[in-house]
């Protein structure tokens, strides 16, 4: 029998990692760790807790040693921009770079968040020609707004501050923009939560009987999995899609990025299911 030897690091072993602050309890080595293992990639994955006033040093840091991949997460996802050769035009226009990729001696940012969230409603949904609310108006909205209208549905913002959603709206095309309490006058066929209402609580940014029974809702609030918006929304019938999703396939399509190769959505959110158990 032919014995198969564990993967361990070596000299030729490719650095990846994630800058965020303050680092808490990120799931994103555990699934790009899965991945790389799950296809063979001589790759490991850290995270590296970066506060704002390090940032610069950090990427002059990850020049210098070669590191091949970075996500970039909280709170850093626009001021890295200054920082790199190149950042493509989808992040310039959401405004925000979620990944750095080394390309030869080249930092090039990228912003995989809009497909993640695509990707995760697209497991329920097609998007064109749809009518979507996004409530909310921060970074994650415009990431969702921008790929809501790449694929073609109709977009409209409701925030708590309403002139914020209206420069969202404004800025990245979105057909209108309201306060919070206009969704149950608003027809949709698909819902997203991007305002941190119901993080780690059991609050719910708007009242159930304003979601409408057939349609889809996704939460970019992941833990706890099932939020408070996602139990009312199967409750009045509608059908729903955790934030976990979002986040796979944002990863999924980072590590797509670096190798080209086609990642394993499902080993990747197995390993995110099994870092949240720990
Ligand atoms: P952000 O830029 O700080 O925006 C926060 C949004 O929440 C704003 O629209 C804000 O409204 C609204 N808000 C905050 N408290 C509120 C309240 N009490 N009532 C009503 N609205 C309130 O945050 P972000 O970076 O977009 O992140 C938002 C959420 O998405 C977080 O929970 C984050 O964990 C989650 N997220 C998930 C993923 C994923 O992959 N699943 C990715 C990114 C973010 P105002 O404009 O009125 O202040």
């Amino acid at each position: 029998m032919s014995e198969t030897r564990p993967w361990a690091p070596g000299a030729g072993t490719a650095l990846c990692g994630v800058v965020l602050h303050p680092a808490g309890h990120t799931r994103s080595p555990a699934m790009h760790n899965a991945a790389f293992r799950s296809l063979g990639i001589d790759a490991a994955y850290l995270a590296f807790d970066v506060p704002p006033e390090r940032l610069a040093a950090a990427l002059a840091g990850a020049r210098a040693l070669g590191i091949r991949q970075l996500a970039v997460s909280l709170p850093h996802k626009e001021a890295v921009i200054p920082l790199l050769d190149e950042v493509d035009g989808q992040a310039r226009r959401i405004g925000a770079v979620n990944t750095v990729t080394r390309r030869g001696e080249r930092l090039c940012g990228a912003n995989t968040d809009w497909i993640g969230a695509v990707r995760a409603l697209e497991r329920e949904t097609p998007l064109s020609g749809r009518r979507a609310v996004v409530l909310g108006a921060g970074g994650s909205a415009r990431a969702l707004v921008f790929g809501l209208r790449e694929r073609g549905a109709h977009v409209t913002v409701l925030n708590r501050t309403v002139a914020r959603a209206e420069t969202l709206a404004t800025e990245l095309s979105a057909e209108g923009a309201g306060p919070l309490d206009a969704l149950g006058s608003t027809p949709h066929d698909v819902l997203v939560n991007t305002t941190s209402v119901g993080l780690g609580s059991d609050a719910s940014p708007v009242p159930a009987d304003a979601i409408a029974p057939d349609c889809v809702v996704l939460d970019a609030v992941y833990d706890p999995e099932q939020t408070r918006l996602l139990r009312d929304a199967a409750a009045r019938g509608a059908r729903t899609v955790p934030g976990k999703w979002m986040l796979v396939y944002q990863a999924a399509e980072q590590l797509r990025l670096w190798t080209g190769a086609e990642p394993p959505v499902e080993v990747m959110a197995a390993a995110f299911d099994a870092a949240g158990r720990h």
